[in-house]
């Protein structure tokens, strides 16, 4: 039987970095079997779920191109068949009607506490026949009293839970409405599910969800429970660790590549191997080397990770995501300025994300409207207007605005005016790009191109005329 996976998310917020996990690991497992992928948006919880959940979790999905072969699937949408699986386990006998009122519930609950044993309900209408319809009532799944559940988890490991640790499981509330470990059995169930991988906060649902798919006759599928991810200092990762949304780290300049290759690295090892491409993920990775043992968040080494992915990707790669970075910032690459593939090329070694190469690239497309103060100090003295002005004169005669020859006159202006390389390249560079760093000169040059260097040539001229008039 072919592999099929699935990421079941519940929309009640956005796709955050352990929900990336599940779905890359999920992904994963699929695309190294050659199976299939589904994508299932598990709204019941009409309360807490909304659209714009929905939303974020199919951009967050988008942007880590994490394509699903069937889906995305709404719970919601599927109600009449849950109602009818609900029927099906009362009419076996396998579910039954629980009139059990809360406060009835509550002192159950006090008295076993008092007891020091462990809550759970106690089977009082197990066997009350009696159908009284237009009472409160819930629906139980009749758990079995004897024997045990063995998981093969593929990650844990062995799990055995004897039966009677169990108790009987609301699975519809006094509404109808299905409750959570219903849905997930008849989805996984009805979608042919072969391998649930998810996160381990669900290890204790997995038994009462086995005895459910054994009461509808169902085929076991294999689980996976992921460890959790832990924040730097050991506690549960929280937003204040990052675990923001994986939409953040768009923002924040991050590739979705180096994401890819921060989360898989979460939990997976392949030896020392650190770089990943995403086909060495789908040929390496299998659940069977997923750590057991939590994980932790360390974003120094996302932030390495960016780094090297966005000087070593394909220029083109980090250029169309630097687009999007651009157009935040108000600038349109397409006739603003230069080719964002050169741009890339320019600034990949000196920029650990996105958000950096984008701000520090900026004069490039738009004027700036005032020079760093500490550069202009420093740079902007009177003795500078005689090599500025060398140097206007002599890019005005250039013919062909290219980067080498651009620099060989820079250093000959240097000669001539017999000063040092640094009292002719540091004004011009500040008064080109308004601050003191740049790409080398002839780099940035011929990025800017001859309008806009003659133009602001003239203007630093002219400003350091005035700052001392
Ligand atoms: N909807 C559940 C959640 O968001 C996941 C259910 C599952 O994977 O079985 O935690």
């Amino acid at each position: 039987m072919s592999v099929k996976t699935r990421f079941a998310p519940s929309p009640t917020g956005y796709l955050h970095v352990g929900g990336a996990r599940t779905a890359l690991f999920s992904w994963l497992y699929a695309k190294k079997n050659n199976g299939s992928f589904v994508l299932r948006i598990e709204d019941t919880d009409l309360e807490r779920s909304t659209q714009e959940s929905v939303d974020a979790i199919l951009e967050g999905m988008a942007w880590l191109d994490l394509g699903y072969d069937e889906g995305p699937f709404y719970q919601t949408q599927r109600f009449d068949r849950y109602k009818e699986i609900i029927q099906q386990l009362l009419d076996q006998g396998d579910a039954y009607y629980c009139y059990c009122s809360k406060e009835e519930l509550e002192a159950l609950r006090e008295q076993q506490m008092a007891d020091k044993e462990k809550p759970r309900y106690n089977g009082k209408c197990r066997e009350n026949p009696e159908d009284k319809a237009e009472l409160n009532r819930v629906i139980r799944f009749r758990n079995p009293e004897e024997g045990k559940v063995v998981i093969d988890d593929l990650v844990k490991g062995k799990i055995i839970v004897a039966n009677k640790e169990l108790d009987d499981l609301i699975i519809a509330r006094t509404d109808g409405t299905p409750t959570y470990n219903l849905t997930v059995v008849v989805d996984d169930m009805d979608m042919g599910i072969t391998h649930v991988v998810r996160g381990d906060d669900h290890v204790n649902n997995t038994p009462r969800q086995i005895n459910i798919l054994k009461a509808l006759g169902a085929e076991l599928p294999h689980y996976a429970h992921l460890p959790m991810i832990l924040g730097d200092d050991g506690a549960r990762l929280s937003k204040r660790h990052g675990a923001v949304s994986v939409m953040q780290y768009r923002d924040d300049g991050y590739l979705p590549e180096a994401l890819l290759n921060y989360l898989v690295r979460l939990g997976w090892s392949h030896g020392d191997q650190e770089i990943f491409s995403r086909e060495e993920m789908i040929e390496l990775f299998d659940l069977s080397q997923v750590n057991v043992a939590a994980s932790t968040f360390n974003t120094e080494k996302l932030l390495w990770l960016n780094h090297q992915y966005i000087m070593n990707s394909d220029p083109e790669l980090v250029a169309k995501h630097l687009e999007w970075h651009m157009q935040q910032r108000g600038i349109d690459v397409a006739t603003q300025g230069p080719a964002l593939v050169d741009l890339v090329k320019a600034q990949r070694e000196r920029s650990k994300t996105l958000v950096e190469m984008s701000d520090a690239s900026l004069y490039f497309y738009q004027d700036f409207t005032e020079y760093d103060e500490k550069a202009a100090k420093k740079n902007f003295k009177l003795a500078a207007i005689e090599p500025l002005q060398a140097l206007l004169d002599a890019f005005n005669g250039v013919d062909e605005w290219q980067g080498e020859a651009l620099h060989e006159i820079v250093l000959q202006t240097a000669e001539t005016l017999e000063l040092k390389l640094g009292k002719v390249a540091q004004p011009l560079r500040v008064a080109v790009c308004g601050t003191g760093m740049s790409p080398s000169i002839d780099v940035t040059l011929s990025l800017l191109g001859r309008e806009k260097t003659l133009k602001r040539l003239e203007r630093a001229i002219n400003y350091i005329k005035e700052k001392n008039s």
